[in-house]
């Protein structure tokens, strides 16, 4: 059976998108979807973007800079970057994204911070937080979320905007919620903490989760396959 073509799959996403909302008594414009486009080719996102999609995801740098180079006309489409984030990637990261939600350390915030055009406008920031089983390392930890949250405030092109999560894959409905749950709770903390602070964002679900993380209060879901299709496994990209 043949995928389905890019604006399609795109406009089944956000209608189980405004399922979601719906379900979790939230308004249709509560949330937004972030087209996650790794190993994606350019054309697939210009077909995206005729059909309305403005936000786009990429991990990988060099591949992300091409794209954009690729996409340079289309002025008004909104880049993030959601890879993991060492320091020799934060000078590009600066310069040509609008987002950025895999940011974790005090050091990699300055860096962007510092390295952020003058002429652009802050970089909209999330911190990713490591929830408690997730398989990998990244995100930091809820107990030093504070103190971190309170260094990026202080940094003049930074914009925090929120929290970035990435459960463990499960299939159990509850425990995808218990995991976003403990997300929320955390967002809800800073948010009491840093009332002044512009929260406003929690960038959680996928698309084998997105209505768990919706029914938790998700606002920005990051959906790849289901808008692009199967990638290949992570050992067989370029
Ligand atoms: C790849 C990726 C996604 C999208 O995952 P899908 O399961 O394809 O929707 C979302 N967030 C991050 C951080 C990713 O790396």
């Amino acid at each position: 059976m043949p995928e389905a073509s890019v604006p399609q799959s795109l406009h089944a996403a956000n209608q189980r998108l405004q399922n979601a909302l719906q379900a979790a008594g939230r308004p249709a414009q509560a949330a937004r979807i972030l087209a996650v486009s790794k190993t994606k080719p350019a054309a697939m996102l210009r077909q995206a973007y005729d059909a309305g999609q403005r936000a786009f995801g990429e991990n990988y740098l060099q591949e992300a800079l091409e794209k954009q180079a690729q996409l340079a006309a289309l002025d008004d489409i909104e880049w993030h970057f959601i890879g993991a984030l060492q320091s020799n990637k934060t000078r590009d990261v600066a310069e040509h994204f609008a987002w950025v939600h895999s940011v974790e350390r005090e050091k990699i915030a300055r860096r962007l911070s510092d390295q952020r055009p003058p002429t652009l406008a802050p970089l909209n920031v999330c911190l990713q937080l490591n929830v408690s089983g997730e398989a990998s390392k990244a995100g930091v930890d809820a107990e030093a979320l504070p103190a971190l949250a309170e260094a990026l405030l202080g940094l003049p092109n930074l914009r925090l905007r929120g929290l970035m999560a990435l459960p463990a894959p499960s299939d159990d409905p509850a425990r995808q919620r218990e995991a976003f749950r403990a997300v929320r709770v955390a967002f809800e903390g800073l948010r009491t903490r840093f009332p002044e602070a512009p929260l406003d964002t929690l960038s959680m679900g996928m698309s084998g989760d997105l209505e768990a993380a919706v029914a938790e209060g998700a606002t920005l879901v990051r959906l790849g396959t289901a808008i692009f299709g199967s990638r290949p496994p992570v050992g067989a990209r370029p």
